[in-house]
């Protein structure tokens, strides 16, 4: 007797007696004759009660969802199913036992179910018996494994650092947790284990990793998740190239044991300021062209007041060209397009259609000579589009940046196979924020000043670069890191340069700066969002799909239906009163 799955049996097995068990997928009663598909996590495996079975009368009785083991004989179908593993064969069943009865599922159980987002997320439990899920749980687990297998080859050491803890700013609001025993205080829940990771390395542990859960209270959009998974790596006596090297040698290990797909040229690498002017994006897709193309030139002396205008004032004036693109938008193509970019703030799309003649919005307010130089920059050629935007150079990159993914997608030119990893590096330390009037890390306090940058983070915060490091795919941002400060006085300028004051650095980073001062190796990292990377294996844009329990993008899990109150006991021990 084969005790066995339900994606096992083939052909081969004809004539052999089996056990299986699982959940009714399906009945079809044909009066004499009853097929049950029985669904394990694995497959389907088809099951029949002939006329002269015994057992035909409590199989008729089955209904979806119900749980039964059987025993039978495999036998040859007469109609074959090539979509499925066992196909060829079904189970004639001689024993048949109902190990329990199920409800009237509120959604249909298969891939295509016409079940609505939020019935299927309060009823997660059901809606994870769906094939198709079933896969994305099982590519997670299996990533999570090869990700597992190659660290530990690699002689890291996994670790667990605490949930409960203090606040390390990663750039998000904090989730937070009352203190009970320590009345008025709160933990933090942590964005990351940033600063753990670091000092796991100043207590001389070389190689760390995490499959590590963080938490941030974020305006949520379809990609995101309060509580999200990171792969979380950090080691020590290490520069960027050592760190670079063991993530690339780790994507290309998963790529390759799990999707297959074998990755043999180094990742390319390009720095933060290519990445903005060529694609007016920190994460580019690379798998098509459309570059941006500066016209600042081109309209040095141009008459025309927009152009003249934007230029004088400091601005920029950049195009894309799409190719072959003059005759595939109409005028009302155009308007939509030059709507969606307002919401970057451009306040208007100039279009010129290189076709016998050259047309467009702007056609008649440039000189012959301009037109060439535009023609010239752009290499356009007869049934181009080329799109020009004038503003401020980050509008303009925000504009074309989108629009050039926007109209990649709607003309087809996106190989959704191609994964175009691609570094980015050399990012700038800071970024200045006009509205509160004051400097940022653009990665986090703790990324190291490249060294030639060093002497000027406090005189010259604009200019200074960071041994930073991103690593994009598809247009996405599937991790990033950075070398860590290890000298507490360099620490102690970049607080400066954020604008913290002495006493504030102590009280919120004082454990830190004292533990730099005893002796911290050089050491970086990166985390990658494990999340993200099944999302991108499993070919799914929504997030839900790649977390068993997941929250609703106003954070909610609508099965347990938390958040939810808590009585006020609870109120009262923590010492915390309602104000509404
Ligand atoms: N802690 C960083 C993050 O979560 C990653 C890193 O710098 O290692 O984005």
């Amino acid at each position: 007797m084969i005790a066995c799955h339900n994606n096992f049996l083939t052909i081969e097995h004809v004539g052999q007696p089996v056990t299986l068990q699982g959940f009714v997928a399906k009945r079809r009663d044909l009066g004499n004759l009853v097929f049950v598909d029985l669904r394990d996590q694995h497959g389907i495996t088809q099951l029949a009660f002939d006329v002269d079975n015994d057992l035909k009368n409590i199989a008729a009785a089955l209904k979806n969802e119900y749980v039964i083991r059987i025993q039978g004989i495999v036998r040859e179908r007469s109609s074959k199913n090539k979509q499925i593993k066992t196909g060829d064969i079904e189970v004639n069943v001689t024993n048949l036992l109902i190990l329990n009865s199920a409800a009237q599922p509120p959604l249909l159980i298969q891939d295509d179910t016409d079940a609505l987002e939020d019935t299927r997320l309060k009823f997660r439990y059901l809606d994870l018996r769906r094939p198709k899920l079933q896969k994305i749980m099982r590519l997670r687990h299996d990533m999570m494994q090869a990700v597992r297998g190659f660290l530990n080859d690699e002689d890291f050491m996994e670790f667990d650092t605490p949930i409960l803890t203090k606040s390390t700013p990663e750039g998000a609001r904090d989730y937070i947790v009352p203190s009970r025993v320590s009345k008025g205080n709160f933990y933090a829940l942590p964005q990351s284990p940033q600063l753990f990771k670091q000092l796991l390395m100043i207590s001389g542990f070389r190689k760390y990793y995490q499959i590590a859960k963080c938490f941030r209270d974020e305006d949520l959009r379809s990609d995101r998740q309060p509580e999200f998974t990171q792969i979380d790596i950090e080691m020590g006596f290490t520069n960027q190239e050592d760190v670079l090297n063991v993530s690339e040698r780790l994507i290309k290990h998963v790529m390759r044991t799990v999707h297959g797909v074998h990755l043999t040229e180094p990742f390319p690498r390009m720095t933060y300021a290519d990445a903005m002017r060529l694609y007016g994006s920190d994460k580019p897709d690379t798998r098509f062209d459309m570059k941006l193309v500066d016209l600042s030139q081109c309209f040095s002396s141009t008459a025309f007041n927009v152009f003249k205008q934007t230029l004088e004032q400091g601005g920029a004036i950049q195009a894309i060209n799409v190719k072959e693109g003059a005759a595939r938008f109409s005028r009302k193509d155009l308007d939509a397009l030059t709507e969606s970019i307002k919401t970057f703030g451009a306040k208007g799309l100039a279009f010129m259609r290189f076709e016998e003649s050259v047309s467009g919005s702007i056609a008649k307010f440039m000189s012959a000579t301009e037109i060439e130089a535009l023609q010239e920059a752009t290499a356009a050629t007869q049934g181009d589009l080329v799109l020009i935007v004038a503003s401020t150079l980050d509008v303009v990159r925000a504009s074309l940046g989108y629009l050039r993914r926007h109209i990649a997608k709607q003309l087809g030119l996106i190989d959704a196979t191609q994964f175009d990893f691609t570094w980015i590096i050399d990012w700038p330390m800071f970024e200045y924020d006009t509205d509160t009037a004051r400097y940022y890390a653009l990665h986090h306090p703790f990324t190291r000043p490249k060294d030639e940058d060093k002497a000027r983070v406090e005189s010259d915060p604009d200019t200074v670069l960071a041994a930073a490091y991103d690593l994009v795919v598809q247009g996405q941002e599937l991790g990033g890191g950075s070398m860590r400060i290890h000298e507490p006085l360099m620490q102690q300028s970049i607080f400066n340069v954020l604008g913290m004051e002495e006493a504030e650095q102590r009280e919120k980073f004082g454990f830190f700066l004292d533990a730099l001062t005893y002796g911290a190796p050089p050491h970086g990292g990166i985390a990658f969002g494990f999340d993200r990377f099944v999302m991108l294996l499993g070919g799914t844009d929504n997030i839900r799909d790649v977390i068993a329990f997941p929250k609703t993008s106003s954070a909610q899990c609508l099965m347990t239906e938390a958040p939810s109150r808590v009585d006020g006991r609870q109120l009262e021990e923590l010492a915390l009163k309602k104000t509404n």
